[in-house]
C-alpha cells in the first residue's frame, strides 16, 4: 500500500493515536486520525516506536508471574533423590515399593492410614528418599514429552528367576534416554531357581555393566518377599544421590510436576504434586498446565495435613479449578488475576491445537479418498 491512516498506524504499533500524532509532528508532519500518511513517513514513525513496541509484546504473562531466575549456589540445599521403579511385569515392582514403604515408615507416622497418592517418602539413616509409585514407563513418557523430568534415579527390577525380558529392555531404553542413573535390583533371590549371575550377564548385552565387573551400574540382590537386601538398595540410592549432588533452593516460589490427578466427588480436583524447587505453601496460587487455583489443603502420603512442602516432597493438593494431566508442570505464582488469564490463554491454545490437528486429519483423509 502507498499510504496508511494515522489511526490504522497507531493500531498496528499498539500505540495511542496521540502518541503517533506527536511522533509525526516531531518529524514535521501534521496529521489527524483519519489522514493518510505516505509509507516512508509511516516507516519512520514505526521505526521510532519499534524498540519499545517489541519489548512490551515480548513480556508474556508467564514472565510476569513466574519466577524463573537462576538459583545462586549459596541458596542451594541438598534435596532427597526422586526414584522411580521400572521393570518387566511380575518381576516385583509393586512388591518392592510396598516392602520399602512398610519397613521404613517414620515412627511418628506408623499407624497412620497410608493412602495411595502416587508418591511417598521413606527415611533412610535420617535422610529421605522419594519414590514415585506410578508405573515407571508412564511416568517417563509423559514427563519427558513435557520436558519435566521428575526423577533422578531409576531402580530397574529384574527377577532373578526370569532374567531380562522385553519390558526390562524397554525400561533400559527409557532410563538411558532420560539420562537418569540406573540401579539394578536383582529381585526374588529367595527363590530356588534364582540366578543373579545370569541376570547380570544378560544385562551387559544392553550396556548395563555391573560395578563388580568393572562397569558403573550397581546391582543389588534383593528379595521383596523376605526383605533381604532392601537396606543395601536404599543405601546405594543415597550413595548415587550424593554423587549427583542433588540440590534445590527451598526459599523461592515452588515449581514442580504433577504426578497424578483425579476428581473427587466431595473435594473436587485432587493432584499429587512433586515439588522440584522452592517451597509450596498452603494458600499459594498455583498454575498447573491448564488448571489454576489456590492450594486449599495439603496432605502427605500418611494423610497428615501439612502447611508447606520443600523440594522433592510429594503432596496431595486440593483447590485447583480442574484436573491437571499427569506430567504437567506447575508453578506457584504471584498474581491470581494474571494466573487465570494465563490459564485462559493456555486453554485457548490447546483448543486451537486440537482443532488444527482435526482439520489436518480431515484433509489427509480427503486426499486419501481422491
Ligand atoms: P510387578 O508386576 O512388577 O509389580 O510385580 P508384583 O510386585 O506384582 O509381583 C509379582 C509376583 O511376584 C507376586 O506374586 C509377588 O508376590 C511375587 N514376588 C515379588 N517379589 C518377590 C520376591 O522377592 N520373592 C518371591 N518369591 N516372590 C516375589
Ligand atoms: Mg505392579
Amino acid at each position: 500500500p502507498e499510504s496508511i491512516t494515522v489511526g490504522e498506524l497507531a493500531l498496528r504499533l499498539k500505540a495511542t493515536v496521540a502518541e503517533v500524532i506527536k511522533k509525526l509532528m516531531q518529524n514535521g508532519v501534521f496529521a489527524s486520525i483519519n489522514d493518510e500518511i505516505d509509507f516512508d513517513t509511516a516507516s519512520l514513525v514505526a521505526m521510532e516506536f519499534h524498540a519499545k513496541v517489541e519489548k512490551e509484546v515480548e513480556v508474556t504473562i508467564e514472565e510476569q508471574i513466574i519466577d524463573d531466575s537462576e538459583d545462586k549456589e549459596e541458596d542451594l540445599e541438598t534435596r532427597a533423590p526422586v526414584v522411580v521403579v521400572m521393570g518387566h511385569v511380575d518381576h516385583g515392582k509393586t512388591s518392592l515399593l510396598d516392602a520399602i514403604r512398610h519397613t521404613n515408615v517414620t515412627s511418628s507416622e506408623a499407624g497412620g492410614i497410608t493412602q495411595h497418592i502416587g508418591a511417598y517418602q521413606v527415611k533412610v539413616n535420617d535422610r529421605m528418599v522419594t519414590f514415585l509409585d506410578t508405573p515407571g514407563h508412564e511416568a517417563f513418557t509423559t514427563m519427558r514429552a513435557r520436558g519435566a523430568m521428575a526423577t533422578d534415579i531409576a531402580v530397574l527390577v529384574v527377577a532373578a528367576d526370569d532374567g531380562v525380558m522385553p519390558q526390562t529392555i524397554e525400561a533400559i531404553h527409557h532410563a538411558k534416554a532420560a539420562k537418569v542413573n540406573i540401579i539394578v535390583a536383582v529381585n526374588k533371590i529367595d527363590k530356588p531357581g534364582a540366578n543373579p549371575q545370569m541376570v547380570m550377564e544378560q544385562l551387559t548385552k544392553y550396556g548395563i555393566v555391573p560395578e563388580e565387573w568393572g562397569g558403573n551400574v550397581p546391582c543389588i540382590p534383593v528379595s521383596a518377599k523376605t526383605g533381604t537386601g532392601l537396606n543395601d538398595l536404599l543405601e546405594m540410592i543415597l550413595l548415587v544421590a550424593d554423587m549427583k549432588e542433588l540440590k534445590a533452593n527451598p526459599n523461592r516460589p515452588a515449581k514442580g510436576v504433577i504426578i497424578e490427578a483425579r476428581l473427587d466427588k466431595g473435594r473436587g480436583p485432587i493432584a499429587t504434586m512433586l515439588v522440584q524447587n522452592g517451597t509450596l505453601h498452603q494458600g499459594d496460587i498455583v498454575v498447573a498446565g491448564t488448571s489454576v487455583g489456590r492450594v486449599r489443603a495439603m496432605t502427605n502420603e500418611s494423610g497428615r495435613e501439612i502447611t508447606s512442602a520443600k523440594p522433592s516432597v510429594p503432596v496431595e493438593v486440593t483447590g485447583l479449578d480442574s484436573v491437571p494431566a499427569g506430567g504437567d508442570t506447575f508453578n506457584a505464582v504471584s498474581d491470581e488475576r494474571l494466573a487465570r488469564e494465563l490459564v485462559e490463554q493456555r486453554r485457548t491454545a490447546k483448543k486451537e491445537e486440537k482443532f488444527n490437528a482435526r482439520t489436518k486429519v480431515t484433509l489427509d483423509n480427503l486426499f486419501e479418498q481422491m
